[in-house]
């Protein structure tokens, strides 16, 4: 099979650096290329700028000859909020978002700018990360500095639905930073698995297992035009059945919103 050449945006992110860490772990099946916007982090986490574009998603030019010649794009990028001030003791802490990059810009319109250079360098796939609770329009995260963050994205995974490009839209329920590859993933649809989790579990996913989720999807044609919310069971449970069989767990998926 012919390497895939795949861009990782927001590759100096938490979930990005791990999707790029594990392309080119596999480089006998993809070519990793990552953008960012800081060269700094770049060699601060990757040791130098190789094998990475450097730009904004808000210039969609920077876009275009960062996916020439790509087989397939995976959108890791996100408005990221930034706490105001130390809170008083006793209050909560606030949330802002630095000017230009609120969700409207990043995950909106920066997605959107994403979405459509890849469909002008006729990129075959786009494997976008997002978030499970956007049906409910009331959800705490939607008031994080009056943001709406998952209202935006959500309107960017129905724009990547009505691109016709290939999609798989990942909604992780809560990131956590531990180990991957020792859980059983479970998938969804609708935020079913936020309203009522199997066993009562909590609703959250390693990083590193949602990378994972990421690089499969590039191979598996069950993750083909499939968008579903993903959790995990945690560590120890008892019925935990470590997912191995990934192409079984995208048949459970469905196309659409
Ligand atoms: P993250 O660490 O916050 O990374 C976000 C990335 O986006 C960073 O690399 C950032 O660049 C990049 N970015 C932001 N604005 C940009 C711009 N204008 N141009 C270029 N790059 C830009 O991400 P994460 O916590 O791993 O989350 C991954 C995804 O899962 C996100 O979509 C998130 O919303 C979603 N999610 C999160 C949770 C959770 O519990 N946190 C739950 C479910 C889903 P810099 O590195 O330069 O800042």
């Amino acid at each position: 099979m012919p390497v895939k050449k795949v861009l990782v945006t927001g590759a100096t992110g938490r979930t990005g650096s791990f999707v790029l860490q594990k392309l080119r772990q596999r480089a006998d099946e993809f070519q990793g290329i990552g953008f960012a916007r800081s060269p700094e982090k770049v060699k601060e986490m990757f040791g130098s700028t190789e094998d990475f574009y450097l730009g904004d998603i808000k210039d969609q030019a920077s876009l275009e000859s960062a996916l020439e010649g790509c087989d397939a794009l995976v959108i890791l990028t996100s408005a990221v909020p930034q706490m105001k001030a130390p809170p008083q003791p006793g209050q909560r802490p606030e949330f802002d978002f630095a000017p230009g990059e609120f969700p409207e810009n990043v995950d909106w319109l920066g997605q959107k700018n994403q979405i459509d250079a890849a469909q002008k360098a006729q990129v075959k796939q786009v494997v976008l990360v997002g978030s499970m609770g956007g049906t409910d329009l009331n959800h705490m995260l939607n008031r994080i500095g009056n943001g709406n963050i998952l209202i935006w994205k959500r309107k960017a995974e129905q724009y990547l639905i009505d691109s016709g490009i290939n999609y798989t839209i990942i909604r992780a329920g809560g990131l956590l930073d531990e180990p991957g590859g020792k859980r059983e993933l479970i998938v969804g649809k609708d935020d079913t698995l936020l309203k009522n989790p199997p066993g009562g579990i909590p609703t959250s996913i390693p990083r590193e297992d949602v990378a994972e989720v990421v690089v499969q999807a590039l191979t598996e044609p069950n993750a083909i035009d499939k968008a579903f919310d993903i959790i995990s069971k945690p560590e120890d449970d008892p019925s935990e059945v470590v997912t191995a069989d990934f192409s079984g767990l995208f048949a459970q998926t469905t196309s659409g919103l």
